[in-house]
């Protein structure tokens, strides 16, 4: 009896094991397709499957800050994959480079395009994985994706996670040093979660600092929570740095975060995700603090 449950329980192991494996091979083919797809023989980024939605940051004065790039894809069969799922899925398969380079040209096209028209759109970030940022020629990517759409390098974010460079801090660091010779910043995303080290902070070349959404999800009225993110903000400030508070979803946590002294806020109280047609309306709203604009 024993022995017919254990062999049961197996089986069922198993087969989770194969639907798995199963889905991330379907998966990796669907990506690869849909990246070759959309991107042409110039490297233009063509309408495609995979797409990028725009999340305002919204500065102290209710301005726009800037907005960050979030990979989309919808496969035709299983329906929309969500990036945590298809970011590693393409370092994992040698992707990342492809679809790295998709967003970060797609993001400056529209950026440029936006600014163009006079869409106060403040800066662009767009998310870097580690491997696309070692990847050799990254840089050069980088200068061609400015050069090629027109979009200013100052106002372009690179946004990396610490594991994209922890322990690897002398192989970064003139990866860094040649972005910021172009003029790109470069922020610290998910402060907070990593492995908590921190002597990296003043190694490295750091322009911005975004706290992690966690920290929100501690009860406001909790004052240690209030305390940890003083710190922080403190310690960002004292390195220079600019502090955005990332997953901001209520009016309480907003008037908080202003008393701690963030300089941004991101989040879902302001706007989820946003599809490219959205932001011109989305900014037009936004172009004056509403103080300034009812005073004139
Ligand atoms: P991230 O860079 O930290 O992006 C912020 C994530 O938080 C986004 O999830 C966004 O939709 C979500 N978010 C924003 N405001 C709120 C809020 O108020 N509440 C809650 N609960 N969530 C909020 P998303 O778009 O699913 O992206 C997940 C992660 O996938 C990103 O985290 C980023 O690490 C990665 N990612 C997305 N696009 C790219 C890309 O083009 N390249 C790379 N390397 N990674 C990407
Ligand atoms: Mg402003
Ligand atoms: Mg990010
Ligand atoms: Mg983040």
């Amino acid at each position: 009896d024993v022995k017919h449950r254990q062999k049961g329980s197996l089986g069922i192991y198993q087969d989770r094991l194969t639907l798995a494996s199963q889905r991330r091979l379907a998966l990796s083919l669907r990506l690869r397709r849909a990246l070759e797809a959309q991107t042409s023989p110039q490297g233009t980024p063509q309408d495609g499957a995979i797409t990028l939605a725009y999340q305002p940051q919204i500065d102290r004065d209710g301005t726009l800050f800037g907005l960050e790039a979030l990979a989309r894809w919808t496969d035709p069969d299983l329906g929309q994959i969500a990036p945590g799922e298809f970011v590693s899925l393409a370092e994992e398969q040698g992707l990342i480079g492809k679809l790295g380079q998709f967003v970060l040209r797609r993001a400056c096209h529209d950026g440029a395009a936006w600014i163009a028209a006079g869409v106060p759109i403040g800066g662009m970030a767009v998310n870097v994985s580690g491997l696309q940022i070692r990847s050799p020629g990254f840089v050069k990517q980088v200068s061609q994706s400015l050069e090629d759409t027109g979009f200013p390098a100052e106002k372009l974010e690179l946004e990396l996670t610490e594991s994209a460079f922890l322990g690897r801090e002398s192989e970064v660091l003139p990866i860094f040093e040649s972005l910021k010779a172009l003029g790109v910043k470069l922020a610290i995303d998910d402060f907070g979660t990593g492995y908590s080290s921190m002597s990296y902070l003043p190694v490295l070349p750091w322009d911005t600092l975004k706290i992690d959404r966690s920290f929100l999800t501690l009860p406001p009225d909790n004052p240690r929570r209030n305390a940890l993110i003083e710190a922080i903000t403190r310690m960002a400030k004292g390195l220079g740095l600019r502090v955005i508070a990332e997953g901001v979803e209520t009016d309480d946590q907003h008037t908080a975060l202003m008393a701690l002294g963030c300089d941004a806020f991101q989040g879902f109280l302001y706007a989820r995700p946003l599809p490219a047609i959205e932001i011109e309306t989305f900014c037009a709203g936004r172009a004056e603090p509403k103080a300034r604009a009812a005073s004139t």
